[in-house]
């Protein structure tokens, strides 16, 4: 493997600039489990993003590029060096409402781009479950959304972007001119260069609401039947598991399938595309405000409250299975963001999440050993959000045709050594069945790991692509020097 270089370029005199005392901040993991201290520079401007390229190479110091801060782990952190804010470079550039061809600045959120396009009869076709990423970092790490199997990443629906090299020159990359650079950089994170404008081509829609059906899969066999027999006619599909449930309920759970009202369904679209019919609900039930809802739910996250809280989870999940419903795309899609700063319920040390990516062929044995695998351990994870994927194009992809489960672990001192032992079993049973990873949740994966599943030759090509786009090794992170650095 390349080994990563240091840098080794000084200012004009020879004399290495020593970076502002003041930019020094502690840059938090989103899971909060880790944090580093960076030299953060915030930029407005295409010059001031050069500028702190130049200051890298005039102080020796490293560049890691951050959007909305929503990767779980260590993916935007660069300890002692500098961490480059793209969330002010925030400008939408350019809006077509007849074609829904966008054109935004990295910092743009998902938020933004929706508010701005919905009461147009537009929707951005892959979303995350959070609303506060940017189009940066959602191209960073080629994320996907609860449709992954039926429309790929978001990087399938990137028809170009302009990537600012460390040198500052800018590359303008698409499917047909540097296709080469176009599928590496998305989901690069941030290895190659920073996007500084990127063009989407968004999805008409035709009503503010989803037609919503509900079900309770019993375990994991009809969890799988759910998804397998409502694929080919659904545009979204959810699923959420009780990690806790063993037996013939092991894999027990929620599933959510959704579909786009055809044109003339919806009686009154002006009004259910206006803005205020998408607004998330003050309060939770009617009555405890969304802002303190978290230490309403803090007593509950150990191993005793949170197996009871998914018992419950389950049982009304069960009693109202098979309901249909309209629900707002935001309702649907942003579930997570309902209940403000939800992960403060996990105290202090914070969370990770584990999200492993399984062939179908071998999905329902791998699945069940993971689940069982973290309760073996008394590790259940506390919060299981089932998908179904399909394979892309992009190099460090972690999109195949098959399920991923993406499971939220509490952190706490004591954990911190088991639940690393619990991620390399896990890891074992993930690579026996050609599963993959993705950077964007990781916390715990080794450099052999990482080889393991992308390819010793995928690993290769991406370091002489990084090679030619970043000779001197300017761009940096912590996940990228543990994972790619031997
Ligand atoms: C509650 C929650 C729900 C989530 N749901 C989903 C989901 O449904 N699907 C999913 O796929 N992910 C999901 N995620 C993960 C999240 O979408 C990804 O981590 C995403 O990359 C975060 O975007 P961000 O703007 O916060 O970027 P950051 O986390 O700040 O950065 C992500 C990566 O992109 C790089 N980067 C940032 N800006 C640029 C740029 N301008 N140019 C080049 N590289 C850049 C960074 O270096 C980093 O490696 C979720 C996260 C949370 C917290």
């Amino acid at each position: 493997m390349t080994k990563t270089k240091q840098i080794e370029t000084t200012g004009k005199t020879g004399q290495l600039t020593a970076l502002p005392h003041e930019r020094l901040e502690r840059v938090w993991a989103w899971g909060g489990a880790s944090s580093s201290m960076g030299y953060v520079f915030r930029p407005t401007t295409l010059e001031q993003l050069r500028d702190v390229f130049e200051l890298a190479y005039q102080s020796g110091r490293s560049v890691g590029l951050k959007g909305g801060g929503n990767s779980y782990g260590d993916a935007f952190m660069n300890s002692e060096n500098i961490v480059l804010d793209l969330s002010r470079m925030n400008r939408i550039l350019a809006w077509d409402p007849e074609t829904g061809v966008i054109q935004v600045e990295p910092g743009v959120s998902i938020e933004q781009a929706w508010k701005y396009i919905l009461e147009d009869g537009w929707w951005p076709p892959v979303v995350t479950g959070t609303m506060k990423t940017t189009f940066g970092g959602c191209a960073g790490m080629n994320v996907h959304g609860k449709n992954a199997w039926q429309v790929g990443p978001i990087g399938d629906h990137i028809l170009e972007f302009d990537l600012m090299l460390p040198s500052g020159a800018i590359m303008t990359c698409s499917r047909e001119v540097h296709s080469d650079i176009f599928h590496a950089a998305i989901g690069g994170f941030g290895m190659l260069g920073c996007f500084t404008s990127l063009t989407l081509q968004m999805k008409r829609i035709y009503s503010g609401y989803l037609q919503v059906k509900t079900s309770a899969p019993a375990n994991l066999q009809e969890m799988f039947t759910f998804f397998e027999e409502n694929l080919a006619t659904s545009n979204y599909i959810v699923g959420w598991i009780d990690a806790f449930a063993q037996g013939d309920a092991l894999g027990r759970g929620d599933a959510h399938l959704a579909n786009y009202l055809p044109s003339g369904a919806d009686p009154n679209p002006q009004q259910s595309l206006r803005l205020d019919r998408q607004n998330l609900p003050d309060t939770i039930a009617g009555i405890v405000p969304k802002s303190s809802m978290w230490m309403f739910m803090r007593p509950f996250m150990n191993n005793w409250g949170t197996s009871f809280v998914n018992l419950a989870k389950y049982t009304a999940g069960h009693l109202g299975s098979g309901k249909n419903y309209w629900q707002t795309h935001a309702a649907f899609h942003f579930l997570l963001d309902y209940v403000p700063n939800w992960k403060k319920s996990y105290g202090g040390d914070g969370l990770i999440q584990y999200q492993p990516f399984i062939p179908k062929e071998n999905a329902r044995e791998a699945f069940a050993a993971i689940l069982r695998t973290c309760q073996q351990h008394d590790l259940p994870n506390y919060l299981t959000v089932f998908k179904r994927h399909r394979p892309d194009d992009f190099m460090l992809t972690h999109g195949l045709d098959g399920y991923s489960m993406a499971m939220d672990f509490r952190v706490t001192d004591g954990r911190r050594p088991q639940l690393t032992t619990l991620a390399r079993e896990l890891d074992a049973i993930v690579l026996a069945a050609n599963g993959r990873f993705y950077f964007a949740k990781d916390s715990t994966l080794t450099p052999e790991t990482t080889v393991a599943y992308l390819g010793q030759d995928t690993v290769n090509q991406f370091h002489a692509l990084k090679n030619q786009c970043d000779p001197d090794h300017i761009l940096q992170t912590d996940l990228w020097r543990r994972l790619f650095v031997a």
